[in-house]
């Protein structure tokens, strides 16, 4: 049997410095080579998910088409590679530690001593198994978060040391390191790398190649200076400066035969010549776009002390990037805090400076007003506009105390005891939702819905020629497509019909036609007003633009051309 082949990447100095698309771009790079490759993400945090946590604290919650609710970096993953993920490609120490005492408390080591540094690593190291043996691929990349030297992960480096031990020619160690450039010296400095690499060292391991990070390339003198140091070939270190957009960091790597020097390692050959032209050709796209489009993207989740965080969106963000550069155009994005336009009656009329607005997912009641009053606005003064899951119920509610003329309509998300719940829980999607035991009430993951002909979004998804959503019959007067899912409320059934009397368009359903999964107002009446129950922010990539955030963009683009 061929044998499978393990990078473990492991970051050094700080965190933030672009480990999750070192790993995303070595797996690019290596996958143009003909390789299958499975991305598995480590977290050190004791959370068995990333859905209860605080976007403020941990950035986006990306959802995986089986639901399970995880990291950022999966969406980085799933973007770069093209690839849909399982759960066993994500874990954290929670999930981890979880099943291992729940073994422990329901006999299943007979009686041993459960410890940390044996049982914890063999959990560890059978996850990444079962992993492996479900990907059917040649090469798994484990990025191990935190940095090394951390209590809290020590146990994940403990498990790939224990890897290399057992299998010597099938794996190797990538350290993702930082080198500083203090304003006062002015020099790119080195020593915080070599103390990452005693570190590793410490652990019983010596990285096989150094990812070195910096605002600037790194130098002859200070890449021979980290080889000696470290005991690392000097070819081994990879200069990995600030790059204009992430999806240029494959394209660098590549250029310093990075993917030659992984493969080697590994004693492997590669099977084709490098095929990166589809993904260079966007990077050019998005290089020589002459054009603005201007979108605002009006959110609550943006402040953290005195720093804007804008990773809260990455996805939403990252999908609008991918259209503008298929487009031919430069995403000129702005992040509005919609407690704004509750507190300055006036700032509302700043929106007319867009081309367009974006309302994404949320919970909870702070900032809706806000975002309510905007969405009135952009739909009266025929600015495109895209609400997703949030947004798409926000919008019927503004739809319905405004053009339905149900003053008082509310979602019982914020409003328990509202007369009129346009938006609310359905008892049968309680019931569902229960069996399939996902430990509340929440929708996750991909569901089908069936898209309506002669609708926008109808048009959008088929004429994507994306082979992702493309798969219906043509003869069909419907078209079905998946979408990933994160909420609890729905539209309620009692008010579709008065929607539909008032000319909002249900163009997606689920299957059964209870749930309606995307809202759009006819061309006649406004040139893009849409909204999806889902998130298509989860399914696009680079190479594949999501359909719908094509559609909404090229609308954008169309605004400009028109008076406005
Ligand atoms: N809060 C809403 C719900 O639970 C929307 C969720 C979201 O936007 N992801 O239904």
């Amino acid at each position: 049997m061929k044998k499978h082949k393990f990078i473990f990447i492991v970051g050094g100095v700080m965190s933030g410095v672009g480990k999750g698309i070192a790993c995303a771009s070595i797996g690019k790079i290596l996958q143009s080579r003909g390789f299958r490759i499975n991305p598995i993400k480590i977290d050190p945090y004791l959370n068995v998910d990333a859905g209860t946590m605080n976007p403020k604290e941990h950035g986006e919650v990306f959802v995986l088409s089986s639901g399970l609710e995880c990291d950022q970096d999966m969406g980085n993953y799933e973007r770069f590679l093209d690839v849909e993920l399982l759960s066993e490609n994500y874990m954290t120490n929670g999930m981890v530690f979880k099943t291992v005492i729940d073994r422990e408390r329901s006999l299943g080591y007979n009686g041993k001593c459960v410890e940390p540094l044996f049982h914890i690593v063999e959990e560890s190291l059978s996850r990444i198994q079962t992993s492996v043996k479900k990907s059917g691929a040649d090469i798994t990349i484990v990025e191990i978060g935190g940095t090394v030297g951390e209590y809290q992960n020590a146990l994940f480096v403990e498990a790939a040391r224990t890897m290399k031990l057992r299998n010597p020619n099938d794996v190797i160690f990538v350290l993702v390191s930082y080198l500083p450039i203090p304003h006062m010296i002015g020099e790119m400095k080195t020593k915080p790398t070599q103390y990452a690499i005693r570190t590793m060292n410490s652990y019983g391991v010596n990285p096989d190649i150094i990812i070195a990070r910096a605002e600037r390339p790194l130098d002859e003198q200070r890449k021979r200076k980290i080889a000696d140091f470290g005991n690392i070939p000097y070819q081994n270190i990879i200069s990995a400066p600030d790059a204009n957009t992430i999806y240029e960091v494959p394209l660098n790597f590549e250029k310093f035969g990075l993917d030659e020097i992984i493969l080697r390692l590994l004693h492997q050959k590669s099977k084709i010549k490098s095929d990166m032209l589809g993904w260079r050709k966007m990077v050019q796209k998005a290089s020589s776009a002459k054009q603005d489009v201007s979108i605002a993207i009006i959110g609550k989740y943006f402040k953290t002390g005195d720093y804007v965080l804008s990773d809260v969106y990455i996805s939403v963000i990252e999908s609008l990037k991918h259209a503008a550069y298929l487009l031919d155009c430069n995403p000129k994005i702005e992040w509005l805090d919609s407690l704004d336009f509750e507190e300055q009656e006036s700032s509302i009329e700043m929106l007319r400076a867009f081309d367009g607005v974006l309302v994404p997912g949320g919970f909870g009641s702070r900032g809706i007003e806000g975002k309510i009053k905007a969405i009135q606005y952009v739909r009266e003064q025929n600015i495109p506009y895209f609400g997703l899951c949030y947004g798409m119920q926000l919008a019927l509610i503004e739809y319905a105390r405004h053009k339905l003329g149900i003053e008082d309509a509310h979602t019982t998300e914020v409003n328990r005891r509202t007369k009129h719940p346009v938006i609310d829980i359905l008892p049968e999607q309680i019931e569902k939702l229960a069996a399939k035991d996902y430990g509340g009430s929440m929708r996750l993951g991909a569901y089908p819905a069936i898209l309506q002909k002669g609708t926008i979004a109808y048009e959008a998804y088929t004429r994507s020629k994306n082979g992702r959503w493309s798969s219906n019959d043509p003869q069909s007067d419907s078209f079905t497509v998946r979408e990933r899912h994160r909420h609890r409320y729905e539209v309620n059934p009692e008010y579709i019909e008065q929607f539909k009397k008032d000319g909002v368009v249900f163009s997606g359903t689920s299957p059964d036609r209870v749930l309606m999964e995307i809202m759009e107002l006819s061309r006649s009446e406004h040139p893009f007003f849409l909204g999806t129950q889902f998130h298509p922010e989860f399914t696009g990539s680079l190479l594949h633009p999501h359909p719908l955030f094509t559609a909404f963009v090229e609308a954008c683009i169309a605004r400009q051309s028109s008076s406005r």
